[in-house]
C-alpha cells in the first residue's frame, strides 16, 4: 500500500512528520509520499516559493527510508487539484491500494475541493483525527463510503473513507511563520536542518 500526504508545507514541521510516520506504521505502508502543492486552490498563496518548500521537505526527510517527497504537483504547475494528482499516481502504481491522508481540518472543507467525489475513484481517503473525534456530520456520499474495517482498505484499491486517530501535536506552519517574523526561536517545532535553511534564506 502507498500513502500520500499533501500540503503546502510552508514550512514542514513535526506535526506533519510525526503523523506521517504514525500512519505509515499503522497501515504498514510500503511508502508514504509527501506532496507539496504548487498553487493551493483553496487557500492563500504560500509565503515561500515552491522550490524552497520542496527543499525544506527534502532536508526534513533526508535520513528516512520509505518517507519520500513527490514533486508532481510542483512539476505540473498551475492550481494543484488533488484529483489530477491521483490520476497521475494511479497511472504509475497500477491497482495497488492508495491511501490519501488528510487532516480533520482539511476534511471539513473536502466537499469544496475540485471534483471531490472523483477522489474516491482513485484512492481511499483516510482522515487523521484527534482521539474522540466525532465523524457524524458528514454527507450521504461520504457516509456510504465510510468503513471501520481497516482490512477493506487492503482488499480494494480505492473508494472507502476511514477515520484514524493519531497523536496530533499542536503545531501549525502559521504559528511557526509568526514566531520567525517576530525574531523568536522556533526550536523543537520543526527539524533543525529546516530552521537553518530558513535562516540562511531569510524566509518568513
Ligand atoms: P498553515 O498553518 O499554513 O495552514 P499547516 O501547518 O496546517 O499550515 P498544511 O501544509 O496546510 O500545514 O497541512 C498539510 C496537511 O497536514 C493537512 O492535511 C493538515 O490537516 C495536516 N496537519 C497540519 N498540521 C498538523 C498537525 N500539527 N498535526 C497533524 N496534522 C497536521
Amino acid at each position: 500500500m502507498i500513502g500520500i500526504y499533501g500540503g503546502t508545507f510552508d514550512p514542514i514541521h513535526f506535526g506533519h512528520l510525526r503523523t506521517a510516520l504514525e500512519v505509515k506504521e499503522i497501515f504498514a505502508l510500503d511508502e508514504i509520499r509527501l506532496i507539496p502543492c504548487f498553487i493551493p486552490p483553496h487557500r492563500d498563496s504560500p509565503s515561500a516559493p515552491a522550490s524552497m518548500r520542496l527543499r525544506m521537505l527534502e532536508l526534513a526527510l533526508e535520513d528516512r527510508t520509505n518517507m519520500t517527497v513527490d514533486t508532481r504537483e510542483i512539476d505540473r504547475g498551475g492550481p494543484s487539484y488533488m484529483v489530477e494528482t491521483l490520476i497521475s499516481l494511479r497511472a504509475e502504481i497500477g491497482e495497488r491500494p492508495l491511501l490519501l491522508f488528510i487532516g480533520a481540518d482539511a476534511f471539513t472543507g473536502l466537499t469544496a475541493w475540485y471534483q471531490w467525489q472523483r477522489l474516491f475513484e482513485f484512492a481511499h481517503v483516510v482522515v487523521m483525527t484527534r482521539p474522540g473525534f466525532n465523524a457524524q456530520t458528514i454527507d450521504e456520499f461520504l457516509t456510504n463510503r465510510l468503513t471501520e474495517d481497516r482490512q477493506v482498505l487492503n482488499e480494494y484499491s480505492a473508494g472507502y473513507l476511514f477515520f484514524q486517530s493519531v497523536t496530533r501535536l499542536e503545531i501549525s506552519a502559521t504559528a511557526i511563520r509568526q514566531i520567525i517574523a517576530k525574531h523568536r526561536d522556533p526550536g523543537f517545532l520543526l527539524p533543525e536542518s529546516v530552521i537553518q535553511y530558513i535562516r540562511q534564506h531569510k524566509l518568513y
